[in-house]
């Protein structure tokens, strides 16, 4: 039997719904055997995780799913196989967070401008008191109303030209691969088919990632139709980029994605894991 890898998960410390020990007693229950814990910008639940890893006898794998603005769009980036405490990395992930907050604030003076009242606090109270995402503004839209669903919800105001949309200013590649990389980690790029790139653009993307020293792809993805998977299988093989396998879930309220549910990598790549310690915990 293979080994089931999830690569890319989050938890309730970002936009997931489950706590980090929720979530990964779920993905031991599942027969996932190695999981990463990839939040949006912060480490924050790895340390919960780890602890529930150990106990659930599934190998956690620290990460981190890094946002970055490239060519004016948001790519997002996961760390996997980071040092959790590493000064440079956190310090750069401080400074993403920083603009969440401010951002968030100003996601809720556009809604309140477009006639929503208290978004910015209804967000706060999803969130929990950690990170703070769009996400957490979909779920109050969501709960007032104003749309059936987080899908609808991005659609009708969240996205660009929407009332409710502030532009991503994030870290650019070279940063976001030196963080992780100080910290001891791999890059790959996230769910790479949703960025709707043209086949020319994303070589670009891939070209100025492997300058900065990026490792992999994201091959197989909950977010990837079995055509994306195969495309995007395609150009990491062309462009000689390790392949990853993440589900990118967020909870069980989206039962379209569950841990570990995902194919297997197609043939002839080289997986992220490859040189993984076996049996490390
Ligand atoms: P943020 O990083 O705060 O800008 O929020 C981005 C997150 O919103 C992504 O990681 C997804 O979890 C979620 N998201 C983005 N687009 C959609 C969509 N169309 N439907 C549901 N969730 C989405
Ligand atoms: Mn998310
Ligand atoms: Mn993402
Ligand atoms: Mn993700």
């Amino acid at each position: 039997m293979h080994t089931s890898y999830d690569l890319h998960t989050h938890s309730r410390q970002s936009d997931g719904t489950l706590t980090p020990s929720e979530l990964v007693t779920r993905a031991a229950d599942v027969g996932v055997e190695v999981m990463a814990l990839t939040d949006h910008d912060t480490l924050s639940g790895i340390d919960e995780a780890r602890q529930t890893a150990e106990r659930a006898g599934l190998r956690l794998i620290p990460g981190v799913e890094v946002s970055v603005t490239w060519n004016r769009q948001t790519i997002h980036v996961v760390g996997l196989n980071v040092d959790p405490a590493n000064p440079a990395l956190l310090a750069g992930l401080q400074s993403l967070q920083d603009f969440r907050q401010w951002r968030a604030e100003e996601i809720g003076r556009q809604l309140r401008k477009a006639g929503i009242e208290g978004a910015y606090e209804g967000a706060c109270r999803h969130a929990q008191g950690v990170l703070i995402s769009r996400t957490h503004f979909a779920h109050y839209l969501v709960e007032i109303g104003r749309a059936r669903d987080l899908r609808a919800v991005f659609k009708k105001f969240l996205v660009r030209n929407k009332p409710g949309h502030v532009s991503g200013r994030w870290t650019d590649l070279e940063q976001a691969l030196g963080w992780i990389h100080a910290a001891g980690g791999q890059a790959v790029i996230a769910h790479p088919a949703r960025y709707r790139l043209t086949g020319r653009k994303l070589r670009q993307l891939i070209g100025e990632f492997k300058e900065c020293g990026g490792e992999g792809l994201e091959v197989v993805s909950g977010s990837h139709s079995q055509q994306d998977m195969y495309n995007m299988a395609g150009i990491a093989r062309e462009c000689e980029l390790l392949a990853s396998r993440g589900s990118d879930y967020h909870g069980p309220e989206n039962p379209w994605i569950e841990l570990g549910r995902l194919p297997e990598l197609p043939q002839g790549l080289v997986p992220v894991w490859r040189d993984w310690p076996r049996h490390a915990a």
